[in-house]
């Protein structure tokens, strides 16, 4: 049982970058103004996540690393929309049979902070021979989340790992679009060590000031803002999307399907077809969409590491927003 927990994590989380993600996810769905990354060797060593949301009540912290252990299923209906984020309940069960997990957590109403190790989807001892139980501690509200040694237990896995600043640089990349869609939240991004941050952004900004504050004035100062709502096809698309005056060699494209970053190859594909027939050879754009779709509509039936979504009325919705996209891209005036 054991070693099927572990190849299931294992096919769950492929890089510390996918850890993060659900982690952060995490952070936002507690309602956290204000979320801290710490980075040491690319996340395999050691990769925390500070926010200051909701906390997680002292009750339950024994069961927090169980499968399919969530706090967001409200409703019967919500069953329908597991689809939307791939798995429930599934990501610090996961992180907890790969990697020692250590969560400390505050609720407001609390009057000390937890602090609760994990492994094996189990509270245990933080050192041999102490006991497994939660402990009180010093802490501001909100959650910290500890996660080190990732893969300490699957060697292939962890010699797979080329460079840890190859993985640094993913993580860094997924923050930066947390940062983009969540710019409300104040992120910040370090390398254990560095003085310097690799990310940081303040709260409350606009996401215009987001792109600007993550890729930069020269794609910030032209960007176009769009808008969709479709009661027939049941999507709602917002997005702020380069110009004709801007172009980069690589498509830059900064997906979010129900507030998750997601993949979609055909997505891709549709806008860099709709750009080409405004950029100079070769020249690419920088893309920021955000759909609402109804859940029911969604489909992560691919594998779960590669985010790869799919959804109902998939080409209409695609030709609709490329369309929008070619009629910005054709009355700007540039
Ligand atoms: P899911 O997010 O799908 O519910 P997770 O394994 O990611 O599953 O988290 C399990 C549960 O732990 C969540 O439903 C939530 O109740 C709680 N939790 C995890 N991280 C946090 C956090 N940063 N702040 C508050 N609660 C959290
Ligand atoms: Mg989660």
């Amino acid at each position: 049982q054991d070693v099927v927990n572990k190849i299931a994590a294992g096919e769950i989380i492929v890089a510390p970058v996918h850890a993060l993600k659900e982690l952060i996810e995490n952070g936002v769905d507690a309602g956290s103004t204000a979320i801290e990354i710490l980075v040491k060797e690319g996340g395999l060593k050691l990769l925390q996540i500070t926010d200051n949301g909701h906390g997680i009540n002292r009750d339950d912290l024994p069961i927090l690393c169980e499968r399919f252990t969530t706090s967001k299923l409200k409703a019967f209906e919500d069953l329908s929309t597991i689809g939307t984020y791939g798995f429930r309940g599934e990501a610090l069960a996961s992180i907890s049979h790969i990697a020692h997990l250590t969560v400390t957590t505050k609720p407001k109403e609390s009057s000390c902070a937890w602090r609760a190790n994990y492994s094996g989807g189990k509270l245990v001892p933080a050192k041999p021979g102490q006991s497994a139980d939660p402990k009180p501690t010093a802490g501001r509200q909100g959650t910290q989340i500890t996660v080190e040694d990732l893969f300490y237990n699957v060697p292939a896995r962890r010699r797979a790992f080329r460079s840890a600043s190859e993985e640094y640089a993913k993580i860094l990349d997924m923050v930066g679009r947390y940062a983009v869609h969540c710019h409300g939240v104040a992120f910040t991004c370090k390398k254990h060590g560095d003085t310097s941050m690799g990310i940081s952004t303040p709260a409350n900004a606009t996401i215009v000031d987001r792109i600007r504050q993550i890729h930069g004035a020269a794609v910030a100062n032209e960007l176009i803002e769009l808008k969709n709502e479709d009661d027939r096809l049941g999507f709602m698309a917002q997005g702020w999307v380069s110009n004709a005056n801007y172009h980069v060699k690589r498509t830059m494209l900064l997906l979010f399907i129900n507030h998750r970053a997601v993949e979609s190859s055909a997505i891709k594909k549709a806008v860099e077809q709709t750009y080409s027939a405004f950029l100079p050879k070769g020249g690419h754009p920088f893309v920021y969409l955000s759909l609402d779709i109804d859940p029911r509509r969604v489909d992560v039936n691919v594998h779960p590491t590669k985010r790869e979504v799919n959804f109902l009325n998939e080409d209409e919705i695609i030709e609709q927003i490329c369309d929008k996209i070619r009629l910005s891209l054709s009355t700007v005036d540039s």
